[in-house]
């Protein structure tokens, strides 16, 4: 079976992960998360992101489209938005 785990804090979520559907709402889980939190990981199909917010001076942009966001994701080396973050794991 396939699930997400979102971390944070002292606490984690686990999440199923099977339809798109399914990785739409984890994605936006682990979004307000990172709002409330600072910093998640997320560890979905055996890859681990860490979903945190960027500075508000507009330093960090997606790797992959150049978009500036609030909410970043870091995969590895690269930074992503979140939707090409999903993209890219999903
Ligand atoms: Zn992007």
């Amino acid at each position: 079976m396939s699930v997400a785990r979102i971390s944070f804090g002292h606490g984690a979520l686990l999440m199923p992960a099977r339809t798109a559907y399914d990785q739409e709402l984890i994605f936006q889980e682990a979004e307000s998360y990172a709002r409330r939190h600072g910093r998640v990981k997320l560890e979905l199909r055996r890859k681990e992101l860490l979903i945190g917010l960027s500075p508000s001076d507009g330093s960090s942009a997606c790797d992959r489209c150049s978009q500036h966001l609030r909410t970043m994701v870091t995969v590895g080396t690269t930074h992503l938005c979140v939707r090409c973050a999903r993209e890219r794991v999903c």
